[in-house]
């Protein structure tokens, strides 16, 4: 029978959980990871994957694979709405690189880097990962947890391990049921997401740089996935919460009569407007990340607004801390409070940032006029500088 104090049980197999369970078996853990999804899960779009994020998984040796599925743009161009030129361009290619110690700013499609994750997971012989478990049920036991996995096939499935983390995500079971933590909330925002045809976008846009639009009560951001022949788009707008409690049909309606006026946007969404699937936002302010056993990473912690690009990275990055902490103390109440004392003043100012970015994207004249003669201004570097703290982290540091 395998070591109980050796053995990590996951909930989820997304980006936080296979992250985990990577660094976990690293470490010469037995993980053993729990997902709903019958198979490795294919939704979702694009993703910035941000210096600090590709740093984990350099660390974990995943990086060559990340990159050969992966596109480093050269620039963000920033569009005010109205405007057919950028009012300036965040330099990122290898201007960012260098300044990053040789780690690039990349966007992948997520199903490629969930790939990424699962073909490395499936080569350590000391990662298990059951699909299609509908039931997770964890009774914590002296200085460890007993869990047993259903799914509606077999016979559950025991397994008595040292910890049990929940990376289930932003509506996670984990979180609420054996946490008692707070439910996600709905944030006001909603992203309609569309892949187009790179050659169409390709008539209207560069397609080695990234475009960010600002506009009155919206903003979109589209980035080239170059081997998927795909150009990423997401679309912010608000909403408001009765509509998305009652179920009502999302609808885009005073969003496409602003876009209207954008002579850059209006051409290249026009025809995408009936493939765009709505995704109501919910962010999670969870103040305890442990309790006794069971630990919390990724969305199932912390989901944020996507406004900084940051949720997978936190994610990555608190699955890369958490995997060290476990193998340098034994004594989970110990590793667990370290974790959350390390990670979560980080993730809260990020998280504030994701907000603060959404307020600054959708302002209205006369406060966008402002905004945009300041951004105007600011030297090509200007905007990294400002994001330092974020894109130089490295949860490695000192550690390993
Ligand atoms: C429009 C949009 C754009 C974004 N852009 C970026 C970006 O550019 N950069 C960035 O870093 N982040 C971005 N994000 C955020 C990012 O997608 C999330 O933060 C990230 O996917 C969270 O990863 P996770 O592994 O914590 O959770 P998830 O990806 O949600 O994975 C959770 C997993 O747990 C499984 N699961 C759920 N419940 C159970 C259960 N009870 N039992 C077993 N398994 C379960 C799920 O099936 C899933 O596989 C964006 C988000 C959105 C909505």
């Amino acid at each position: 029978m395998a070591n109980s104090s050796k053995t990590i049980s996951i909930a989820g197999a997304g980006i936080a959980g296979l992250t985990l369970a990577i660094a976990l078996a690293k470490f010469g853990f037995r993980v053993v990871v729990a997902e709903r999804q019958d198979a490795p899960s294919e939704f979702g779009a694009g993703l910035q994957i941000s210096p600090n994020a590709r740093r984990v998984l350099d660390t974990l040796g995943l990086g060559d694979d990340f990159a050969a599925n992966s596109f480093a743009p050269d620039a963000i161009d920033i569009y005010p709405h109205k405007r057919t030129s950028p009012i300036n361009s965040v330099q990122l290619g290898d201007f960012a690189t260098k300044r990053y110690d040789g780690v690039p700013y990349a966007v992948a499609h997520r199903a490629d880097l969930l790939d990424c994750l699962y073909r490395a997971a499936k080569k350590f012989a000391n990662i298990e990962i059951h699909f299609g478990v509908e039931e997770i049920d964890a009774t914590q036991a002296n200085g460890g947890v007993s869990i047993l996995l259903k799914d509606k096939n077999s016979a559950p499935f025991p397994v008595t391990a040292r910890a049990h983390i929940g990376a289930d995500g932003v509506r996670s079971e984990t979180r609420i049921n054996l946490l008692g933590g707070p439910k996600p909330q709905f944030t006001g925002y909603v992203a309609w997401r569309a892949l187009a045809d790179i050659d169409d976008v390709a008539k209207h846009l560069p397609m080695n740089h990234t475009s960010l639009f600002w506009g009155p009560d919206y903003h979109v951001v589209l980035y080239p996935l170059p081997h998927q022949r795909k150009v990423n788009i997401a679309l912010f707008s608000r909403h408001k919460h009765k509509s998305i409690e009652r179920g009502a049909e999302l609808k885009l309606g005073p969003n496409r009569l602003s876009i209207k006026e954008n002579s850059v946007l209006a051409p290249i969404l026009d025809s995408l407007y009936d493939q765009f699937t709505p995704w109501p936002l919910f962010g999670v302010t969870c103040e305890h990340w442990y309790k006794d056993n069971v630990a919390l990473i990724g969305d199932a912690a912390h989901a944020m607004l996507p406004f900084q690009a940051q949720g997978a990275a936190m994610g990555m990055e608190d699955a890369g801390l958490l995997a060290v902490l476990l193998a340098a103390e034994p004594d989970n109440a110990k590793a667990f409070a370290q974790y959350q004392s390390l990670r979560k003043p980080r993730v809260d100012k990020v998280q504030k940032q994701s907000a603060q970015n959404g307020k600054i994207f959708h302002m209205r004249p006369p406060k966008s006029w402002a905004r945009d003669l300041v951004v105007a201004r600011q030297s090509p570097d200007a905007q990294l500088k400002r994001l330092d703290w974020i894109y130089k982290h490295d949860p490695f540091e000192g550690l390993l």
